[in-house]
């Protein structure tokens, strides 16, 4: 009898501690989750002439491709942030050169989509990028107030090559200690509660991240960064002849496959015109 009191006491001690553990957690949490949007905006096109350069296993003999280059602004509560940075603004207008493998275009800046959605330059006050190639930051310097995250082999690689190599023009600023970066080794949870999650994800550079943001009507998303530019490298795990590693990027393709299948995520492979469909068009916002 004894053995049963002290056991229905030991019970009753261990629901109190239970009961006083959700509550606890339910005064710490906010009262609601930060709305959480997401907006795609036109960060140029690339017409590739030449799409063999995107397969080390000559899947596409004499093939051409027209690629977007796509770029997110992301409204965390009163947080404005970016994904990737596209090509850069001084093409706009540009005369488009003729031939070649990859020939870039660009119609409107980021910063002009931002005024027709009322958002001023400074109130982005975080730049995440997939990593470093210049179709993805081309504009970052529009955007000096921000602070820069970046994978950290990318970084490293920024920074031991330094200005001397000029594809790190747009760098200039944080290159050179004006600007606020943060390196991200790993996968970040860039604002706290899950949300928005860069995903780590190398093989294409060292550094390179995909991005996962957690919507609330939409359900989980996943844009792929470059992890693959198109529907079909992505469906063969293509790997481009440019990539930096081979086995990170097929180990890459594994864990963001898998995210997806458990997650039941909607992809976005950013450079896909297929996929632009697959967002509100702009100005609108998924939510
Ligand atoms: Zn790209």
């Amino acid at each position: 009898m004894k053995m049963i009191i002290r056991l229905f006491a030991a019970i009753s001690a261990l629901a109190l501690s239970l009961a006083t553990g959700a509550a606890q957690a339910q005064s710490s949490a906010p009262a609601t989750p930060a709305a959480l949007t997401m907006t795609r905006l036109d960060c140029g096109s690339i017409m590739v002439n030449n799409l063999s350069l995107f397969s080390d296993t000559d899947a596409y003999p004499g093939a051409r491709r027209q690629l977007v280059d796509s770029c997110y602004l992301i409204r965390h509560g009163d947080t404005y942030m970016l994904w990737d940075t596209g090509l850069p603004a001084s093409l706009i207008g540009a005369v488009r050169e003729q031939g070649g493998p990859m020939i870039p275009a660009m119609t409107i800046s980021i910063s002009d989509q931002l005024a027709r959605l009322g958002v001023r330059p400074d109130q982005i006050s975080i730049i995440a990028i997939s990593h470093r190639h210049f179709d993805h930051i081309g504009q970052i310097g529009d955007f000096p107030n921000a602070r820069l995250l970046i994978g950290a082999g990318d970084w490293n690689d920024i920074r031991s090559e330094g200005l001397a190599n000029e594809e790190n023009a747009p760098f200039a600023h944080w290159l050179t200690g004006g600007g606020n970066v943060d390196p991200v080794t790993g996968d970040r949870d860039i604002f706290g509660d899950g949300s928005v999650v860069m995903l780590n994800m190398p093989g294409h550079t060292s550094g390179h991240h995909s991005l996962l943001v957690r919507l609330a009507a939409m359900g989980p998303v996943l844009l792929t960064g470059d992890l693959a530019h198109f529907q079909e490298n992505y469906d063969q795990n293509g790997v481009p002849i440019f990539n930096r590693d081979r086995a990170d990027t097929l180990a890459s393709f594994d864990r963001f496959k898998a995210l997806t299948r458990n997650l039941r995520a909607t992809v976005i492979i950013q450079h896909e015109a297929r996929d632009v469909g697959k967002l509100p068009a702009f100005p609108a916002a998924a939510q």
